[in-house]
């Protein structure tokens, strides 16, 4: 005996009954077949649509119904020979017309019960089933049909009955002894109570119909057709990357089903696992897959987790008060009002200190809880020994199921890190004692993101995903584009790390794309995005709530820095290039630091100080091995590099600054870098990294720019300067004549900052510098005779972006 099970969508429609038709076809031996069928894909539902508008009193139903009957009709036209279709038809028209008169009655009375809605319901499966069998005689099948409700007996709790096994086991026997057809085909999810109601074994049922057929009739094993390749990972609805699990054990997959997995229904497994049948999960549209293989003891795999799943709609119930403590009966009294009202407990937990006890439960039961459960405590709340029950709602359970967790320590410590990391607050937490699931309730919302959390943990172990929005597609902008294209195949085998660009704006601009972003194409999809704001920007970052989100500022926008503190609240981590942040206010960079602890994400501006030099990543390091920063010297402006490299007398100094914007080494006002201003601010970030509460005016800085050139607009400046030649002019010369060179130096010591012109000479580790080269001199409790030096390239559009880079890299890992 051969018991095959296809679920809706692989009986939907002509087409796929057929290829049904062809895998019972080659099953065909010696070995009887029973073929139990859901309904068609979809008809359950219409048909309890059809039944609650009639009883709202809304004519609807008759559409309802029609789309039930031509579903059904069209189905056979297109599933039989026109010579052999009437009989089927005239049985699909006299049933379509009993179910009419049903429904009519209903209208009527404006009156649904529970038995009316299994009745009602019945006729999907009895239709499928019927017509499945005439397809299967018409190629020749010795095939008949028999009817559920004659083998599996229940109890008369109509749309969730349950099963009599005494009587149903002895009606099954009998029936397979006497049985001569090669093939029996049955419908699922029906059955019967003593009275000869009909009743269903609750949504999704044809899976337990064909457990309870497999476990009565003892066969070798149990197969379940459906349209996915097997139980996977994760609901592949939710998780892209899921994968089929080709072995679990029976345990494992009650908790995966119990939990959510759509898969299997979850009674399935009980019936079949007493008699130690067990079942295989196929794919209908890929025969070649292997799929799925439950039974007792399945080979271990690498991953001590076999699976992950979710129920939504779930609210969480917690009792809670000090009259609670050491008093036994209490719990006793919260289960039996709910049990009273046939609420089903999803979880528990209870605190060690027995103050209070928590318990989730379906949403739709949350008000009726809420009432049951005060009444019965209504005594101790009045007198304030208990607190009113309190009641959340909108929350999910995850769970992570697995046998071989108990033997292995860890797993829930990943599982919350790897949450806690991503910005998933928990609720509550249960583990079962068996120890093959972790259950943790978070917010609905949260799920998808925290099922893909989860499985990149568990079983990921290829890549992990950065998920990054940048914004500014400038110079720097875009060559960080370019360098993460070429990259992509690197990090993917050197680092096991895939960056997928989820969202891009500039000024004008923005667009998003979930899957990613083609970064060789990227343009024109941005030309075609929405209008730029940023405020929309930001909250689209939050909304799409990714795990391992990180935002890339390389603009100079102050307002944008101003929307820091919200995504690092959201576990975004921030990559500035801008420097603003840093060097606002310090009590807005300090609360984006304890954000940043405190929400597990990072905030990384190593391109703020020196382009891509690891200048804030050196200081870092230093501090956190132990040592202190003594004093630091350095130059750090590209800009007035150039200017008094290439200023030696020969030309104005108007001409140089003038050339030095043409080759874009300043701002596009320059006085910001001639001032000083760009310099202090990065001494001022330096400081700030170093431990020093310091503002900008805490700065001395002893500009050599005379006022006149300050004021007015660019224009002005450029028609002040040749008036202050000779100022400029003897800058020089008094520095040439000790043999000295003019640089723009910054110092911090003794908690103090300061920036200003200073003559070094040959012998000085300042003196060597090209180019737009930077260089920071760090004199530290380690490095007390000779510094420790970072020196190179501190500005260009390149480096810069490659330090954007590695910090993106970093806040990714
Ligand atoms: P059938 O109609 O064949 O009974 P179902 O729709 O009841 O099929 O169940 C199969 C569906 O379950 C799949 O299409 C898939 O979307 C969903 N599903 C949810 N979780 C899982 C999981 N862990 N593994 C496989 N499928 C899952
Ligand atoms: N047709 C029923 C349902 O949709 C039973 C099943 O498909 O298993 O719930
Ligand atoms: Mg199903």
């Amino acid at each position: 005996m051969q018991v095959l099970k296809f679920g809706g969508s692989s009986v939907a429609n002509a087409n796929n009954i057929d290829k049904v038709a062809s895998i019972i076809l080659q099953k065909i031996n010696a070995d009887k077949i029973i073929v139990v069928v859901s309904a068609l894909g979809g008809i359950t539902d219409l048909l309890l649509e059809s039944g609650a508008l009639a009883s709202e009193g809304d004519e609807l139903y008759k559409e309802k119904l029609l789309m039930v009957e031509t579903r059904h009709i069209e189905t056979v036209k297109s599933l039989l020979p026109v010579t052999q279709q009437s009989h089927t038809l005239s049985l699909v028209k006299a049933h379509i017309n009993e179910l009419e008169d049903i429904c009519n009655g209903i209208f009527l009375l404006r009156e649904l019960t529970l038995r009316s809605k299994d009745r009602i319901a019945s006729y999907g499966e009895f239709l499928s089933s019927q017509i499945i069998v005439a397809k299967l005689e018409t190629i020749g099948i010795d095939a008949a049909w028999k009817d559920s409700r004659k083998l599996i007996m229940t109890d008369s709790n109509y749309t969730f009955a349950a099963v009599d096994f005494t009587s149903t086991n002895k009606k099954i026997s009998a029936w397979i002894k006497q049985n001569k057809h090669a093939v029996t085909v049955l419908p699922g999810f029906i059955a019967s109570d003593v009275d000869g109601n009909t009743t269903t074994l609750g949504r999704g049922g044809s899976d337990y119909t064909a457990a309870i057929v497999a476990a009565a009739a003892d066969v070798s094993a149990l197969e379940i057709w459906t349209d996915v390749s097997g139980m996977m990972t994760a609901d592949p609805r939710l998780v892209s990357t899921a994968k089929v699990i080709p072995h679990i054990s029976y345990q494992e997959a009650m908790e995966l089903s119990h939990f959510g997995a759509k898969v299997i229904y979850p009674p399935t497994i009980q019936p079949v696992m007493k008699k130690n049948i067990p079942v295989l999960i196929k794919n209908t549209f890929a025969l070649d897959d292997e799929g799925t293989e439950i039974k007792s003891t399945p080979p271990k795999n690498e991953s001590n987790i076999r699976g992950i799943s979710s129920i939504n709609g779930v609210a969480l119930l917690s009792l809670e008060g000090s009259g609670m403590v050491g008093i036994p009966g209490f719990s006793k009294r919260l289960f039996e009002a709910l049990a009273n009202e046939k609420i089903n407990v999803i979880l528990i937990t209870q605190g060690s200190s027995e103050h209070s006890i928590c318990v989730g439960i379906n949403e739709q039961n949350a008000s009726r809880a809420k009432i049951v459960v005060d009444q019965i405590f209504s005594h101790e709340i009045e007198t304030t020994k208990v607190e009113p029950l309190n009641v959340e709602r909108g929350l999910s359970i995850v769970a992570l199921v697995g046998d071989n967790m108990k033997s292995h320590p860890g797993v829930s410590g990943k599982m919350f890190y790897a949450l806690g990391r991503n910005g998933v607050n928990i609720r509550a937490i249960a583990q079962g004692s068996s120890e093959s699931n972790i259950s943790a309730v978070i917010a609905e919302r949260d799920v998808k993101k925290a099922l893909n959390i989860l499985h990149e943990e568990f079983f990921e172990t290829t890549y992990k995903q950065i998920n990054l929005f940048i914004a500014g597609v400038g110079n720097v902008g875009s060559k960080l584009l370019a360098q993460l294209q070429q990259q992509q195949a690197y990090l993917q085998d050197h680092l096991r790390l895939q960056i997928r660009i989820v969202g891009i704006a500039n000024s004008r601009k923005m667009v998003f794309s979930e899957t990613g972003i083609d970064v060789q194409n990227w343009k024109p999809e941005l030309e075609q995005g929405a209008p730029m704001s940023i405020e929309k920007f930001v909250h689209t970052i939050i909304s799409k709530n990714m795990r391992n989100s990180v935002f890339a500022d390389v603009t100079a926008n102050n307002d944008i820095a101003t929307f820091y503190d919200r995504l690092l609240e959201k576990s975004v981590s921030i990559v500035a290039c801008n420097k603003v942040a840093a060097s606002s206010s310090y009590e807005y960079y300090k609360k984006l630091k304890s954000l940043a602890r405190e929400f597990n994400a990072q905030f990384l501006f190593e391109t703020n100080v020196g382009a891509g030099l690891p200048i804030i990543g050196t200081l870092n390091d230093l501090l956190r091995s132990g040592d202190e920063i003594i004093r630091m010297e350095a130059v750090l402006s590209g800009t007035l590099n150039f200017v008094f490299n290439n200023y030696d007398g020969t030309r104005t100094f108007t001409k140089v600054v003038k050339q030095a914007q043409d080759e874009g080494y300043t701002e596009p006002d320059p006085r910001l870098d001639l001032s000083g201003t760009d310099v202090m601010r990065k001494i001022m970030i330096l400081a700030r990294e170093a431990g020093q509460h310091i503002e900008m005016e805490d700065v001395a800085n002893n500009s050599f720019l005379p006022e006149g050139c300050m004021q007015g607009t660019v224009e002005d400046f450029y028609k002040e300067l040749p008036k202050h030649e000779e100022h400029f002019k003897k800058l020089f010369t008094e520095a040439q004549e000790t043999g000295s060179k003019l640089k723009f130096v910054a110092t911090y010591e003794n908690g103090k900052a300061s920036v200003g012109l200073q003559h070094i000479n040959p012998q000085h580790d300042l003196y060597h510098l090209y180019g737009k080269d930077n260089v920071v001199l760090f004199y530290t409790n380690r490095y007390t005779e000779q510094p420790l030096v970072v020196k190179g390239a501190g500005a260009g559009a390149e480096v810069t972006a490659s330090g954007v880079f590695a910090d993106i890299i970093r806040a990714g890992r």
